[in-house]
């Protein structure tokens, strides 16, 4: 059941907050044992619930990389499981609070939020409700795939490159990344924070707009928080796309793309099409360079960011060390997994003397030409769509000896954070892809900055097709 119905239910009296967390309960137990999207589960007290709020008495799912006052957060890693409870509450968890919503479990995600398969967590395996040898996609893996499997009615991930459309494309739920700026970033745990966000993974796109609604707005203790009111998205989310200008960039649609993705979403916009709005090629020349741009931007913040993990002030300590030194080294070997690992050596490289020119600030320069890319575009056109990903779900393990190959499947989530645009996954069908039958499809709307409404009206009028 969406948000949506379950508020009805709610205030009608046909159950109860206590009820649904009940529910909820039953069917993890059921089920989660084969997906194995939830790290833990066990729900915050709520206090009074006011059920005339917008998410009064809703369960949320929780990635498990936002602190949520004293909760486990472990951030998928050895390095904090067992020992850190966070504690305080992170401003999304406050305001989903105010909303009348009840934090409800912790989702599973690659280690520190480093891929695209949830295969890099250290503490499980999470697996495609679709199909248990698939992976979910990444980082936000847990996320999508308790919305799929029906066991959270709604969560919320975190998008650095993508993960959170990514895995909901490959689950077949929405997914949604703000605005860089929209919602405050203060208690998620860092991995590129010129490039995070949260947002939701929800059933549809009103469910989507009913968490963003609570969520975003200006914070104060997150010094890149836009101070712009937040719209009521519920107002124009119904208007359709009749008279709009969609922009199809062909940079997306050329090499590498599979048939049965193309076919979907070229069909989804034959069809908004259909419904009046005008489509427009378009061209944004710099999208190439995107992966290369954010594979020395994200780790070089992530080098940064993942020092405060020295076993003294978070993280576990080794407990053989010899001195001060020795406490970092083996901490921080023992505690951080190979892809983490790989990136900290990354991050520390292009940012060391000699060749920070030559890596971090040329990949500033090309951040530039993405971003340039996306305004020259909306100043023609007023939302861009293309597909999530070039396929479906791979099978579970096919990239163990080529992280690479995964890296290159996030070439169309990642300039909408590159240039801080909105952008949403919404399925649009399914189609057979390695052995499998029917794997989901997503198809991706961005918008320009601060244009959730935008982004929101064409992403419903693309869900109902
Ligand atoms: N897959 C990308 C990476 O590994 C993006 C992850 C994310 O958005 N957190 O960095």
């Amino acid at each position: 059941m969406t948000l949506t119905d379950l508020r009805q239910q709610l205030t009608q009296g046909d159950t109860t907050p206590a009820k649904l967390i009940e529910d909820l309960s039953v069917r993890i137990q059921a089920k989660d044992g084969t997906t194995q999207a939830y790290v833990s589960y066990g729900s915050q007290a709520a206090g009074d619930i006011d059920l005339s709020k917008p998410l009064g008495g809703l369960p949320i799912g929780i990635k498990d990389n936002i602190n949520t006052f004293g909760q486990p957060c472990t951030c998928g890693s050895k390095f904090l499981e067992k020992t850190y409870t966070s504690p305080y509450d992170a401003t999304v968890i406050t305001k989903l609070k105010e909303a009348g919503a009840i934090p409800f479990g912790r989702l599973n995600m690659d280690e520190f939020a480093m891929g695209s398969a949830t295969e890099n967590s250290a503490i499980q395996l999470t697996r495609n409700p679709h199909d248990p040898d698939r992976i979910t996609g990444g980082s936000s893996g847990g996320s999508a795939a308790a919305v799929a499997a029906g066991t959270a009615f709604a969560t919320l991930g975190s998008d650095t490159g993508g993960s959170i459309r990514q895995p909901a494309s490959h689950c077949g739920v929405v997914g949604l990344k703000p605005t860089y700026g929209r919602v405050s970033r203060f208690g998620l745990v860092a991995f590129a924070s010129s490039l995070d966000q949260i947002g939701p993974l929800t059933q549809t796109v009103d469910d989507a707009a009913l968490i963003l609604q609570a969520i975003a707005g200006y914070d104060s203790r997150d010094t890149t928080s836009l101070d712009v009111p937040v719209p009521d998205y519920s107002a124009t989310i119904n208007d359709g796309v009749k008279g709009l200008k969609l922009g199809i960039p062909a940079e997306y649609f050329g090499e590498g793309i599979h048939p049965g993705v193309r076919e979907n979403v070229e069909k989804r916009i034959e069809h908004l099409r259909s419904l009046g709005a005008e489509i427009v090629p378009i061209s944004m020349p710099h999208t190439k360079h995107a992966v290369a741009t954010y594979y020395v931007i994200a780790p070089a913040e992530a080098s940064s960011n993942l020092s405060r993990f020295d076993g003294i002030r978070y993280g576990n300590r080794a407990d053989n060390a010899e001195d001060i030194i020795d406490v970092y080294h083996k901490s921080r070997e023992a505690g951080f997994g190979p892809e983490v690992k790989r990136r900290i050596i990354l991050g520390t490289y292009v940012l060391s003397s000699g060749y920070y020119d030559a890596y971090y600030s040329r990949a500033q320069k090309v951040r530039q030409l993405i971003t340039r890319d996306f305004k020259q575009a909306f100043e023609k056109v007023d939302a861009i769509i293309t597909p999530v990903a070039p396929t479906p779900a791979r099978k579970i393990g096919s990239c163990a000896e080529d992280p690479l190959q995964d890296y290159l499947s996030d070439i169309f989530t990642i300039p909408a954070n590159l240039a801080g645009v909105p952008a949403i996954s919404v399925p649009c069908g399914t189609t057979a892809f390695d052995g499998a039958a029917a794997l989901p499809v997503g198809i991706q709307i961005l918008a320009p900055h601060l244009g959730e409404a935008m982004l929101l009206r064409v992403a419903k009028a693309a869900e109902q097709a």
